[in-house]
Parts: structure tokens; C-alpha cells; sequence
């Protein structure tokens, strides 16, 4: 095994990852398998994915109605272009299939390789929607700070979290980042919204993009009326608004949809991440049926935009046959049902633990933020490490699980699969407690 992790060092490039850490320490997880919400390394050790790995594996790992899925549409047809009207039928029922699950009026889907891509699409698709409607100056994307959208081109600079654009020197022109509502009001972050929108001409906006919970931020959840006084003013100016749906999509959040929850429509809707649950890399823009009608009569010739793998016949019978599972085993309710209960148990960890401050979760989607002082709302100084102490303690213990450090604050995510029971969660929530224990025993 030292000769993988050699090799690893030497030829593989780690995305999100401190290069310097991975050559001094090595990779720090060789997984060689998965089962249900469980991982296990090369040495035999179980883990408890209480990511869902990167907030996608929703129905759990090691499924083999996916893998016979893939194999047998790969034997059938592996790859087919979806370029000048070439089509398949894989990729025919799962654009229906998401169309019909989709809220409102979005009912025509474009499908690319991921999250990222799929913000690039519809940020250029938007941009061509009011070009052809003779208003080219509308190219501006309003988005909030500490949203993630990813890392391609312009994806990268509708995220507001500044770490991502500055990597490479700067962000791309026309992008503009208003308040989120965490830790705030609705009110206040309209009004920022509103100040933006002023400030710059909403006849030079293109739209405004967002996450329905802020998950790389660090699971944000809006103020209940947030998201409805956001399409009130998207439509008060004329601005479509985009809704990143890339890890609230599918179920995550007790909903199909993250919006559902507070009953709002977007425009343009982005997904990726539980489409496939992370077994074929696929994502996709659904849009509305004004959008669709605008590009049916006024988009003349090519439409130049599309990936080698936009609609995959292989990524996208995997889609089917994932959205088949989700639905047939109701995983949808119970993220809801098991989410409710993580949340209750994060509060009994708050009510025993001096370091928990707010604690929050809207189905399967949930974060445990750790505070010097609670009541004063102070955090505890970065060179503590507090979160990244606990995030170490939880691995030892065998739970795999994401921390946030944006600027002070140190937050530790949860996201595990749809398909958690109530005896692997109070397993789980077991070793979250002993772990902030710890760490508070080392901090106090
Ligand atoms: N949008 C959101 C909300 C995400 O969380 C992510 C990835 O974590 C992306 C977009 C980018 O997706 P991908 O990594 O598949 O390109």
C-alpha cells in the first residue's frame, strides 16, 4: 500500500485538497469499497459517510440496480451524441422524468457533466435569452456572498466565497455578490439585494443566481419567507432568478426540490450530485417554459453551446434507474422523517456541550456550529482549530464528516445518505457527542 500512496504523491493532483499536506502526510483515506452509508479503507476499517461523500450519494454505496443499470445500457449503447438533434431514449425519459418532477412551469432540460458546468450553462443560456430578445447589456449575475457554484469559468465567480477566484488572480467581470440572510434578516438581505440591483441597472442584470441552503458555505438556512421575498423582487425588477439545486436537489432536504419547502419557483433550476447519487458523473439546467418559448422563436441556427457528454446514455438510464430508487423506496420522506430526528439530536448535543452554538437542519442537510461562547455568539480564535479538531476526533471514531472555517466561524456539516436509519443515526449522533466532548476538553 505505501506504493499506491508513492504513486498517489507523484501523479495524482488532488482537487480541494492542500497539495503541500498531501505531500508530507500522504492521502489520508484509501477507500477501496462501499455499502449502504458505509466506506471502508484498505486497511478493513468501516466508516460511517455522513457526507453522503460530497453531499451526492444518496441512495447509499455499492447499489447494483445501478451497476446492472450502467452495464446494461453500456452492452445496448454506451455513447450516442445528443449534438444536432441526434437523440436516445435514456436520455429522452429522464429529461421527461425530471421535467415532471420539477416545480412549476420548468419543463425542458439541458444536461451536462456536473454542477459546475450545468451554472456555466444556464449564467451563458440566460445571457442568450436576452441577447436574442435585442438586450445584450443584460450579462450581470447577481449571486450571494458565501454561495458555492462551482469551479469553471463562470461558475467560479458567481461563488462568493473569494478563496475560489482569487487561487488564479481574480474573478471574471459582471459578477456581483449581495448579503446572505445567515445570520441576518430577511429584511436585510432584500434590502442588500435591492441596493444591488439599484446600484447597477436592472437593464444590465442578467439574473440572480442562489442555493436554496448555502451548502459549502457552510449549510446556511434562510429566514422561512426569505426565498419568497426573493422571487417577489426577482419579478418586481424582471430579473429571472436561477436556483442552484446541485445538493438540495433529489430529496436532500425532505423535498424533491430545496424551494419546494417554501413553495417558490425558480427560472431556471441547476442540479447534478443525487441525480445519479455520484455513480455516473451527470448534471443539467431545467428551464422554464417562457425561457424555452423565447429560444424556440428567436434563437436562430446553432445553438453554440454543448458538451461531448450533455445527455450520456449511460449516465443517464443510471439517473433513471437512481430516481426510480428514490422514489420507489421513499427516501424522500425519510429524509424528511430521519432529518427531524438528526435535529433533535443535535439540540440534546447543544443543551449537554458549552462549546455548541447554533445548530440547524432541514432534512438531511444539517450543521453543529462551535462556539467559544454561546451566549455572546463569540467564536473561538482560527489558530484553535476548533472545528478541524472535531472533524479528527469524528474520523478516529469512524465518521466521515466536512468542516467549514469561514473566517472565524467552525462548523461542522452533515450529509448523510437518503437511506438512513434511526439506528445508524444515533450511532452517528453517539460519536458527534463524544468527539465535541473531546475537543471541548482540550479547548476549555
Ligand atoms: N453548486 C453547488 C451548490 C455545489 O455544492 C457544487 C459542488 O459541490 C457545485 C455547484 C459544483 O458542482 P460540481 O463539483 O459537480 O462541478
Amino acid at each position: 500500500m505505501e506504493h499506491l500512496i508513492e504513486l498517489d504523491k507523484k501523479h495524482f493532483l488532488h482537487p480541494s485538497t492542500s497539495i503541500q499536506q498531501q505531500q508530507e502526510q500522504g492521502s489520508k483515506l484509501l477507500v477501496e469499497s462501499g455499502e449502504g452509508i458505509y466506506l471502508k479503507d484498505n486497511q478493513g476499517k468501516s466508516y460511517i459517510d455522513a457526507m453522503s461523500s460530497l453531499w451526492n450519494v444518496h441512495i447509499g454505496h455499492g447499489r447494483t440496480e445501478l451497476a446492472e443499470a450502467a452495464a446494461e445500457q453500456m452492452k445496448k449503447l454506451a455513447f450516442s451524441s445528443a449534438f444536432s438533434t441526434f437523440t436516445h431514449e435514456p436520455g429522452i425519459r429522464l429529461a421527461e422524468k425530471i421535467a415532471k418532477l420539477s416545480p412549476g412551469n420548468l419543463n425542458t432540460v439541458f444536461f451536462t457533466s456536473g454542477g459546475s458546468e450545468s451554472n456555466d450553462t444556464a449564467i451563458k443560456l440566460i445571457r442568450h435569452y436576452w441577447k436574442i430578445q435585442g438586450q445584450p447589456e443584460r450579462r450581470k449575475i447577481v449571486a450571494l456572498k458565501r454561495g458555492y457554484h462551482g469551479v469553471a469559468a463562470a461558475s467560479t465567480s458567481a461563488t462568493g466565497i473569494p478563496e475560489f477566484w482569487e487561487m488564479a488572480g481574480h474573478m471574471m467581470t459582471d459578477f456581483i455578490h449581495a448579503n446572505t440572510s445567515y445570520q441576518s434578516t430577511t429584511e436585510a438581505a432584500i434590502q442588500s439585494l435591492r441596493e444591488k440591483f439599484e446600484a447597477e441597472g436592472p437593464e444590465t442584470i442578467a439574473a440572480f443566481m442562489a442555493e436554496p441552503i448555502q451548502g459549502a458555505g457552510g449549510v446556511l438556512i434562510p429566514p422561512k419567507d426569505y426565498f419568497q421575498e426573493v422571487r417577489k423582487l426577482c419579478d418586481e425588477y424582471g430579473i429571472p432568478f436561477i436556483a442552484d439545486e446541485v445538493i438540495t436537489g433529489f430529496g436532500r432536504t425532505g423535498t424533491m426540490f430545496g424551494l419546494e419547502n417554501w413553495g417558490v419557483v425558480p427560472d431556471m433550476m441547476t442540479f447534478a450530485k443525487g441525480v445519479t447519487s455520484g455513480y455516473m458523473p451527470l448534471g443539467g439546467v431545467v428551464i422554464s417554459e417562457p425561457i424555452h418559448e423565447v429560444l424556440k422563436q428567436k434563437s436562430e441556427g446553432t445553438l453554440f453551446h454543448g458538451f461531448t457528454y450533455s445527455g450520456h446514455p449511460t449516465a443517464t438510464a443510471v439517473g433513471l434507474k437512481n430516481i426510480e430508487l428514490i422514489e420507489k423506496e421513499g427516501l424522500v420522506e425519510n429524509a424528511k422523517k430521519i432529518g427531524a430526528k438528526m435535529l433533535e439530536g443535535f439540540n440534546r448535543i447543544k443543551e449537554k456541550l458549552e462549546i455548541v452554538g447554533e445548530v440547524r437542519a432541514m432534512g438531511l442537510l444539517g450543521a453543529i456550529e462551535l462556539v467559544k461562547d454561546p451566549a455572546a455568539n463569540e467564536n473561538f480564535s482560527k489558530e484553535l482549530n476548533a472545528g478541524p479538531k472535531v472533524i479528527e476526533e469524528l474520523h478516529k471514531r469512524g465518521v466521515i464528516c466536512r468542516g467549514v472555517t469561514y473566517e472565524n466561524s467552525n462548523i461542522i456539516c452533515f450529509a448523510p445518505p437518503l437511506i438512513m436509519t434511526e439506528a445508524q443515526l444515533d450511532d452517528v449522533l453517539e460519536k458527534v457527542y463524544e468527539s465535541i466532548l473531546s475537543v471541548q476538553q482540550q479547548l476549555m
